[in-house]
């Protein structure tokens, strides 16, 4: 594991000594005190103007908003109704902000979803919900692979369709601002059960 720090004392620090200090506090508490000692770290002026609440701003941001997801289910109703359709059902350019567990920083894009309802126990989503669905996968920190499985997944175990396909693409900031510094757009794809992909791909181009 790369680190500043030699062999195990990062660990030491953060178990016996910051977590130890920090106990008491909430998690928005947590992240506040950090974010002051990283504004510190860098040596801007913590008192600055701008600055003043900027510990308070990212602590509200990650817990209450970008990383609102954590260790939590759905909240979206499912709301599924029986339907004679046999047929693909697909929703595409439905839009995403998630943040990469690597880096921290935003990747967002798109994602396409298809399904095909099965013929007796058909369960059919209102389309309103898969909006809702992926706002709720995107807000925790995640590679995107991940981010497609999961979306795909609960798809398939609470729709309990003939099979699911999802397309998720993403631009990741971390990769465009610093390292390789392109602006490269990735692709990641899961299917779960039989789905014919080709009729698929021609129905998201058509
Ligand atoms: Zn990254």
């Amino acid at each position: 594991m790369r680190s500043f720090f030699d062999s195990d004392i990062l660990k030491k620090l953060v178990e016996n000594e910051l977590d130890s200090s920090l106990d008491k506090l909430t998690p928005e508490q947590k992240i506040e005190a950090c974010a002051q000692q990283i504004i510190k770290a860098l040596g801007l002026n913590k008192d600055s103007e701008e600055l003043l609440e900027t510990p308070f701003r990212i602590a509200k941001m990650y817990y209450k908003e970008l990383f609102s997801s954590i260790n939590k289910e759905p909240d979206v109703k499912l709301t599924s109704f029986k339907s004679n359709y046999e047929h693909y059902i697909t929703m595409t350019g439905i839009p995403y902000y998630s943040v990469c567990s690597h880096h921290f920083m935003p990747f967002f894009g798109t994602v396409d979803i298809a399904y095909f309802p099965k013929n007796e126990d058909s369960k059919v989503l209102g389309l309103s919900k898969f909006p809702r669905l992926v706002k709720f996968f995107s807000r925790k920190p995640q590679v995107q692979e991940d981010f497609t499985q999961e979306l795909a997944k609960y798809i398939y175990e609470q729709l309990k369709p003939e099979g699911v396909l999802i397309r998720v693409t993403g631009y990741h900031t971390c990769v465009a601002s610093r390292g390789a510094e392109v602006e490269a757009k990735v692709t990641t794809e899961a299917m779960l059960g039989n789905i014919d992909k080709n009729e698929v791909l021609h129905l998201w181009k058509a």
